[in-house]
This record gives structure tokens, C-alpha cells and sequence, in this order.
């Protein structure tokens, strides 16, 4: 369930994390895509502006060029001369000129006339119309009349937007002629723009002058707007008409307008008065960005790479998470555990649980441990079938290890008490060297009770001596190691004389305690190495090592009179005891002597009690 949950609030926190990350990418990506888009328009401006002026200012420059030319030609001087004696050409034609021009240069709507020094128009290429005079109409043709000069200028007249360029004419006297005039238009410019960069324009007069163009040319109007260049797309002039007058004047307010890139450029002459608007248009496909482009690109490679990093961490936080959960949950696991278990390799103890430290509570972490012991064998006490640092030349683990079903014990001292210890090894080999993962289960209450169920085992309940099973054990192993040692071995049986009567007279409890009284004087007359056993109702042994037949016989007569004469407080009768002595020969096995012994004792009874008879030897009685 907890695992579920933190799945879910994961993938939650995953999916929160890569929307943050998108939508952060997305929103630079468009600042950055906004910024170098409008830094494109700008740049695209700029080159544009820059490209109309140079335009404009050729156009001055080469229509200022066409005037004086003709101000230097003598035909139009003699057409003008008034005292002149030459013949005069009775009008001027200058159709090849214009033609010529046209042909060659963008002058395909260049005007020409000539006015007299009245300011009677003398000649008009557009029209045949001649003979009116401009002087109440045209200021400017008065003020050049007055103080002739070259004048250059962009204005409005009835007809368009012009640039004019006005040359006074003077004969060879100096004498004033009269001027040539030539006006040229917006569309060449306009067309020129297009064909050079495609770029198409529509260029506006000021609605200023909506009233003052008596025959504009082209008749087209946008909002009081005469549209000065002919041949525009009509789709542009639409445009312009729904950005309507404020647009048009107050200027475009996006640079990007239904898909098309819109800039505006103004017109003004020379003293900075505003006479039209050059507005140029063009498809924003046909624009490519290229920097927009390679910024899509960009983004593109950095979102896919800043995607993978993500999901990467993600990932790895999501493992990382697992895995100290993972840990942490072992860790409680072998903590809950009752067992020491600690993961060792061959120098040192890497990790333990708590329990371990609950044993060795002196010790609060393992470098403390460490510093004091090697090794957990290191605090095993050396007693015989318990585990030791070595274990017949081999290191314990690999011994535990090597032998996987026996039982291995291990004992330590703690607080001056043993400690018995059920010890399993496991080898974990995932690592570069092995690792031994070891479990320590405390058994001394077990081991304990085992000890006093053995000893119960081998004690006579009645008199605390040890009982017949301690007797056939000794008696088998002392053989074994006499013959082994070539060692003298004796055995001593002994039976209280007529006990029954005991028994008969005072009382079964009364002779229990005799059979008692009668065991510690026993014991007390024998040897350390001497085992003491009872076999029977009121029979006995004495397993003697190390002891010659002559040694044993005078111990079997020591206690014969021992107990015979007992003070008789001792006792509340008195008693005497019958002996049969053997000693061991080459030939003996437990049964033969026990059966020598035995028969010994026989003969005492039978050669009158309170007796010691010495058994015969095995090869005698064999030989017999
Ligand atoms: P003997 O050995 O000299 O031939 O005569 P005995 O009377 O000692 O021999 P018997 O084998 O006839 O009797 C042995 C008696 O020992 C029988 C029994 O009452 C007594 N006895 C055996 N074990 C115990 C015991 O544990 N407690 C008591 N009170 N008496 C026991
Ligand atoms: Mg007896
Ligand atoms: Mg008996």
C-alpha cells in the first residue's frame, strides 16, 4: 500500500517535473523566438529604410541631373529667346529623350517643362496643352522667376507626390530665358523596390493634401490617402484600409500584420514637413528567418537533451529512493532480529546489528569494537568442541562455511558468565572478495539445561556417586587408553554384606540412608582419578587408572576394614562389604574384566564376606 502510494506520488512529482520543464524551455524558447523575430523585422526595417533613401536621393539627384542637361541645351534656349536672330524651332519635342530614358534608365514617368520668363508653361511632355501661365498658381515657379536658381524639391502638387527639379535657362548675355522643369514620379521607385527585392509598396500621400490634388493621378484614395504609385496590389491597398487613417498616419502598431511583414517609411521635404507614407509589404514566409530557424533547432536539441537529463535524474533519484528504503527496511529487519548478525570479510567486522551491540555492550560502534578485537573470534574462549579462531588450521568462517550441517558452537565470557552460541555462516560472493554474513543465536539456557540433563544422566540419584552409564563408558575408554598406553588399569567391585537384613530390621528408608552414608566414606577414602559407581542395589565399582592389581587390592582392603570398623555411631548397625580385585590384562575387553572382577567377588561372598579376592588372570582362567 505505502509502496503504491509513493509510486503514485512519484509519478505525479515526475510528471509535474517535466511539464515545469517543458513549459519553462517553451516559455524562453518563445521570449528568445520573440526577441530574435523582432530583432529580424528591425534589422529587415532598417535595410529597407535604408534602401528607399538611397532610392529617393538618386532620384533627386538624377532628375536635378536631366534638368540641368536640358537647361544646357541650346534648342530649348532658342525656343525661349525672344530677340534671338537664329531660326526658332516652332515647338519642342522631346518624345525620343523620354523614350530613350525610359529605355534606359527607370525615367518611364519622367515629366518636362519649359516655362518663359512670365511663367507661361511653353512646353509639356505629358500633355499639348501649352500657353497658361503658372505665375497666380505656382508660388514656387514666381519665387524662381524672381531670384532665379536650381531648385530641388519633393512636394505635392494637383496631379501627385513629384520630386521636382527647377533649372533657370539664360542666353549668352546672361539674360534671363525662362526655366525647365522636370517632375518625376513614385511608381519607377516603387517598381524598382519590387523588382530589386521583391518588396511590393504602396505609397500614400498626405490627406493634407486631399483637396489640393484637383487631378490626382492615379485616383486611387485610401482614406482621404492618395495612393501616389501605380499598379499596386490591390490586396495591400485593402490593407491599408483597414488599418484606416489612424494606422495609416500614427504608424502600424505590429510589425506583422495578417502574415505580412508591414513597415512604413516617411516622406518629408526639406524643411521636415510630412508629405506621404511608403508603406512596403511583404509575405513573412518569404522572409526565412534563418536565425529563427537554427533557433527552433537549438531549442529543439535542448529540450530533448534537457528532457533526457531530467528523466535521468528522475530515475535515479527514484532508485536511489528505493534503495535507501530498501536498506533501511534490511536494516530494521536484522535490527528486529534476537540473533548477533554481522557481515565480516576476512580482517575486519563491516557492518552489525543491534543486537550485537546490545552483547558487546561496552562497545557503542564497530571502530570501538575494532579497535580492541581483530575479529568476533577473537573474544571466543578456547574450550574443546567450540569454535576457535583456527579450526584444525583452517579460518572458523571458511570452516563454517566448508561444513554446512554441523552444529557450530562458539562460547564467550560476558560478565564472568559463558555464553554459548548456535553459529551460521553464509558467504556472499557478490562483491570482488567474499563477504561472510554470520548469525550468532544465543543457546545458553539450552546448553545449560543440556549440561544438567547429562549430568542427571550420569548421576545415582540416591547417593550422587556416578551411575552404571558413567561406569560402562569409563570402564570402555580406560581399557581403550590402557592398552593404547601400555598402562596398568585395576577394577575394584564391591556388595554390602547381607544388606537385606538392613532393610529387614531398620527399614528401607534406614538403608537408603546407609547406601548414602556409606558412599561418601567410600568417596572420600578414594583417589581423584578414581571413578566411583554404583551398579546395582548395593553393588559397587571403582574404575582405578594407572593402578597396579597389588595397589588395588590394598585400596580394596583399605576400605574392606574401613568399613568394618566404623565407629558405631556411623551407622545404626554395623556392616562389612565383600571385594573382588582385578587388574587389567593385555587380553581384556570390558566384558572379559567385568566378568573377572565379578567372579571375583563371587568368591569373597562365597569364601565367607568381608573379604577382598583378587581375580584370577584372564590367561589362567583361559587356561584352565
Ligand atoms: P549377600 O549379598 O551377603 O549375599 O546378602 P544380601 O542380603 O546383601 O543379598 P541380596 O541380594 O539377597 O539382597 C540385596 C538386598 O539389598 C535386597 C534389597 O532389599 C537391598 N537393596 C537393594 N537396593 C536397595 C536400595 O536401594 N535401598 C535399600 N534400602 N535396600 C536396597
Ligand atoms: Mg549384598
Ligand atoms: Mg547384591
Amino acid at each position: 500500500m505505502t509502496i503504491f502510494k509513493t509510486t503514485k506520488t512519484l509519478t505525479f512529482v515526475t510528471c509535474l517535473a517535466i511539464i515545469t520543464l517543458v513549459s519553462s524551455i517553451y516559455w524562453l524558447y518563445s521570449n528568445a523566438k520573440i526577441k530574435l523575430y523582432h530583432d529580424a523585422l528591425s534589422s529587415h526595417q532598417q535595410t529597407l529604410e535604408h534602401e528607399i533613401n538611397r532610392l529617393v536621393e538618386d532620384r533627386r539627384e538624377s532628375a536635378m541631373a536631366v534638368a540641368l542637361a536640358l537647361s544646357e541645351s541650346q534648342q530649348v534656349r532658342d525656343f525661349l529667346c525672344k530677340t534671338c536672330e537664329v531660326e526658332k524651332p516652332s515647338q519642342l519635342d522631346f518624345k525620343d529623350l523620354l523614350e530613350q530614358l525610359a529605355l534606359h534608365t527607370d525615367y518611364n514617368q519622367l515629366w518636362i517643362q519649359v516655362l518663359d520668363t512670365k511663367g507661361v508653361s511653353r512646353y509639356r511632355s505629358w500633355t499639348p496643352k501649352t500657353g497658361d501661365s503658372l505665375i497666380e498658381a505656382r508660388r514656387d515657379v514666381r519665387d524662381i522667376l524672381h531670384v532665379p536658381r536650381v531648385v530641388q524639391e519633393i512636394s505635392v502638387g494637383k496631379f501627385n507626390l513629384t520630386f521636382k527639379s527647377m533649372v533657370p535657362l539664360w542666353d549668352e548675355q546672361q539674360t534671363l530665358l525662362g526655366l525647365v522643369e522636370i517632375v518625376s514620379h513614385f511608381t519607377p521607385l516603387a517598381n524598382k523596390l519590387k523588382r530589386i527585392h521583391g518588396v511590393d509598396s504602396v505609397i500614400l500621400v498626405e490627406k493634407r493634401y486631399r483637396d489640393q490634388l484637383t487631378k490626382a493621378q492615379t485616383g486611387v484614395f485610401v482614406n482621404d490617402y492618395h495612393v501616389a504609385n501605380s499598379g499596386t496590389n490591390p490586396k495591400y491597398v485593402a490593407f491599408l484600409e483597414r488599418l484606416g487613417a489612424q494606422g495609416i498616419a500614427g504608424g502600424i502598431p505590429e510589425k506583422v500584420y495578417e502574415n505580412h511583414v508591414i513597415t512604413r517609411h516617411l516622406i518629408k521635404d526639406d524643411t521636415g514637413l510630412i508629405l506621404g507614407y511608403w508603406f512596403t509589404f511583404e509575405p513573412i514566409e518569404k522572409l526565412g528567418f534563418s536565425e529563427i530557424e537554427h533557433l527552433n533547432k537549438q531549442y529543439l536539441y535542448a529540450s530533448i537533451v534537457l528532457l533526457v537529463l531530467t528523466l535521468l535524474l528522475i530515475f535515479l533519484y527514484i532508485f536511489k529512493q528505493r534503495s535507501d528504503k530498501g536498506l533501511s527496511y534490511y536494516r530494521h529487519v536484522l535490527n528486529s532480529a534476537s540473533e548477533i548478525i554481522f557481515v565480516s570479510d576476512y580482517s575486519r567486522i563491516i557492518e552489525a546489528n543491534q543486537q550485537f551491540f546490545e552483547f558487546y555492550s561496552e562497545f557503542s560502534t564497530l571502530k570501538e569494537f575494532l579497535s580492541k578485537y581483530r575479529c568476533v573470534c577473537d573474544t571466543f574462549e578456547v574450550e574443546k568442541g567450540y569454535l576457535q579462531r583456527e579450526v584444525d588450521g583452517e579460518f572458523w568462517l571458511d570452516y563454517v562455511v566448508r561444513l554446512p550441517d554441523k552444529h557450530h558452537k562458539a562460547v564467550i565470557l560476558k560478565d564472568g558468565k559463558k555464553q554459548f552460541f548456535e553459529v551460521k555462516v553464509a558467504q556472499i560472493d557478490i562483491y570482488d572478495k567474499p563477504l561472510y554474513s554470520v548469525i550468532m543465536h544465543n543457546i545458553t539456557s539450552q546448553e545449560v539445561y543440556k549440561q544438567q540433563l547429562e549430568l542427571l544422566s550420569e548421576t545415582d540419584t540416591l547417593t550422587g556417586i556416578s551411575n552404571r552409564l558413567v561406569f560402562n563408558r569409563t570402564l570402555v575408554q580406560e581399557i581403550q587408553r590402557a592398552h593404547r598406553y601400555h598402562s596398568e588399569l585395576a577394577l575394584l567391585m564391591f556388595d554390602i554384606d547381607h544388606f537385606k537384613n538392613v532393610n529387614d530390621t531398620y527399614g528401607h528408608e534406614v538403608g537408603d540412608q546407609v547406601l548414602v552414608t556409606l558412599c561418601e566414606i567410600i568417596s572420600e577414602l578414594l583417589r581423584e582419578t578414581d571413578v566411583f559407581c554404583r551398579i546395582g542395589g548395593e553393588e559397587f565399582t571403582v574404575v582405578m587408572p594407572e593402578t597396579s592389581l597389588e595397589q588395588a587390592t590394598q585400596t580394596a582392603e583399605r576400605l574392606r576394614k574401613a568399613i568394618e570398623t566404623l565407629p558405631s555411631e556411623t551407622l545404626p548397625t554395623s556392616l562389612t562389604v565383600s571385594f573382588g580385585v582385578v587388574s587389567m590384562t593385555r587380553w581384556d575387553n570390558d566384558k572379559t574384566i567385568l566378568k573377572r572382577v565379578d567372579d571375583a567377588l563371587y568368591q569373597a561372598k562365597k569364601n565367607g564376606r568381608n573379604r577382598v579376592e583378587v581375580a584370577e588372570d584372564s590367561v589362567a582362567t583361559t587356561n584352565q
